[in-house]
């Protein structure tokens, strides 16, 4: 970008910021702002990480000010788009059913950290840390990072993710690595076992997934506790 294209640039991101501030008490963020940029501007889509900083610099400058003084350059400047913006519909997420029945709304995102992730788990995102949001809920990160054979977790991506996750402006409140846990999944593996509502299978794959097929029970199943506690103690 060359100065004049981004002097261009700032102007525009300026206007956003301050319509976005405008509407939410004067303080516009950053989610919204970019969303509504790259949507009304796609050709700045090819200049994310030009534009990114001028978005943060000029989000700064604008909630630094006054409701009075944002809605001032305004109305000097683009004095149309305050017309525009009261036609504008406002689109909600609709209600999650049942929320009310429950103390509190807690969403997850639980990603496994064997590669980058790919562009639709933004749904997933947004739409959990935004749910956890509007319930005054909990919005969880978990690391799911317990096959390290078939999906071998990799340090780079835990890093990665969470830079994702940053970068959607979705800030989570709480984070798990369940690799980290695993002496608390054992302890309640044994308890399911204990209970009788766990057992160890043995079976070979194939065997196990034909009895599936046909609605059938292993032979594991009706084995006692105690045996499956031998069972239980030898795969640790
Ligand atoms: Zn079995």
């Amino acid at each position: 970008m060359n100065p004049t294209e981004e002097k261009e640039a700032r102007e525009t991101i300026k206007k956003i910021v301050l319509l976005n501030a405008l509407r939410y008490d004067g303080k516009a963020e950053h989610k919204p702002v970019f969303g509504k940029l790259l949507g009304e501007y796609p050709q700045f889509r090819q200049q994310i990480k030009e534009i990114t900083p001028i978005i943060n610099d000029v989000i700064q400058e604008i909630n630094a000010l006054t409701l009075e003084q944002q809605r001032a350059i305004v109305e000097e400047k683009w004095p149309e788009a305050l017309v525009e913006e009261k036609t504008e519909e406002t689109k909600h997420l609709p209600p999650l059913p049942n929320a009310e029945k429950y103390e509190r709304v807690v969403t997850r995102f639980s990603p496994n950290p064997d590669f980058v992730l790919h562009l639709g788990s933004a749904r997933a995102i947004i739409l959990s840390h935004d749910y956890a949001k509007i319930y005054k809920g909990i919005f969880i990160l978990r690391f799911e990072d317990t096959d390290s054979k078939t999906k071998k977790p990799k340090m780079e991506f835990y890093d990665a993710i969470r830079e994702d996750l940053e970068w959607l402006g979705c800030r989570w409140d709480s984070e798990f690595i369940q690799s980290d846990r695993l002496p608390i999944y054992y302890e309640y593996a044994e308890e399911l076992i204990k209970a009788g509502n766990a057992y160890v299978c043995t079976c070979v794959r194939e065997v196990f997934q034909e009895k599936t097929r046909k609605g059938q029970s292993c032979p594991c199943r009706i084995l006692s506790v105690e045996e499956n506690l031998v069972r239980w103690s030898r795969m640790l």
